[in-house]
């Protein structure tokens, strides 16, 4: 798989044994599906082994995760007697510290440093417990960076959590460059204006509060409102969009074109969208004849919403939706 930088592109973090590195704990490599190779070529994927950096070797003896929920250690499977737990810990910091601008990353299943979720827990007797943990690592990524867009290999396997993991890894990318700019009320407002019918398809009450929580941006210290608002934003994002809630978002956008397209057009616009609220046609149909139509009727508030734009087309995320 293409790991080629490019500053370019936003950046992505990976295990490296994803990437093609032979870091397991056996010295094999892990092999990505076509999914995460396909984020290869619009992202720059970063690898990372945690395992590594905290200096565990190839080969090494395997560890687990052991303990109660709230205290977790991470100790060598053979003899709980060497606890990675802090190391692991450590090597998040570092990564976050070594590389500021990453907007999203991709964990791998199962393992006891970089698995997502349902990683195996055992008692101190070496005994499984239960499937419900996150790997060490993972978790402190998580805890460290709240905002950051996390997904396993496996998990980007599923349509609807691939489109919500690489909608919000730009999402998160477009907010770092923002920042990089100086945040200021008229800024985070021109921001939001962009996201308002995203954050529509996702959660309409998250949408209206936001507007809510802008109204009077220039009265607060923009850090300090900028901090909740992306917080607010990228937590609705990750709720689940639906038939439903997009093909109201359509009908909203489909508005604007009210005076510009009429008669059979308009109908067979209206058409699409209701073929795909009952699941006949993917969401790419509806927002393709759209496209179409804003191209031949420009408009500035639209042509400037991420939904219509939210990721590359040629990765084809809105096909299976
Ligand atoms: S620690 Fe993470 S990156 Fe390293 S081999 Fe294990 S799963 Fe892969």
């Amino acid at each position: 798989m293409s790991t080629t930088s490019s500053s370019e592109r936003p950046v992505i973090g990976i295990g490296a044994c994803l990437a093609g590195n032979p870091v397991r704990y056996n010295g094999q490599t892990k092999s990505a599906n076509a999914h995460v190779r396909a984020l290869a070529d619009h992202f720059e994927l970063r690898p990372f082994c945690p395992e590594m950096s905290a200096g565990l070797g190839v080969p090494r003896p395997p560890i687990h995760l052991v303990g109660e929920t709230d205290a977790i250690r991470v100790l060598d499977v053979d003899t709980h007697a060497h606890d990675y737990t802090d190391a692991l810990r450590d090597c998040a910091r570092r990564f976050l510290d070594a590389n500021t601008g990453v907007c999203g990353y991709i964990l791998v299943k199962g393992s006891p440093s970089c698995g997502f979720d349902r990683v195996k827990r055992f008692n101190a007797a070496g005994n499984l417990v239960a499937r419900d943990a996150q790997g060490m690592y993972a978790s402190t990524l998580a805890e460290l960076d709240p905002l950051l867009p996390l997904e396993d290999d496996e998990r980007l396997n599923d349509p609807g959590l691939r489109e919500s993991f690489v909608t919000r890894a730009l999402t998160y990318h477009d907010w770092q460059q923002l920042c990089a700019q100086g945040l200021n009320a008229g800024r985070l407002v021109a921001f939001y204006s962009r996201y308002k019918y995203l954050v529509m398809a996702h959660d309409v009450p998250a949408y209206r509060h936001l507007g809510q929580m802008l109204a009077d941006a220039g009265k607060h210290d923009p850090q300090v409102l900028g901090a909740t608002f992306i917080r607010e934003l990228m937590q609705a994002l990750r709720r689940r969009a639906t038939r439903r809630s997009h093909s109201n978002v359509l009908f909203h956008i489909a508005g604007y074109l009210k005076r510009r397209v009429q008669g059979e057009e308009r109908q067979r616009l209206a058409g699409l969208i209701e073929q795909y609220r009952r699941g006949e046609v993917p969401l790419v149909v509806p927002v393709t004849m759209l496209k179409h139509h804003f191209a031949n009727h420009p408009d500035a508030y639209i042509d400037n919403q991420v939904f219509l734009y939210p990721y590359p087309d040629e990765l084809g995320l809105r096909n299976s939706l």
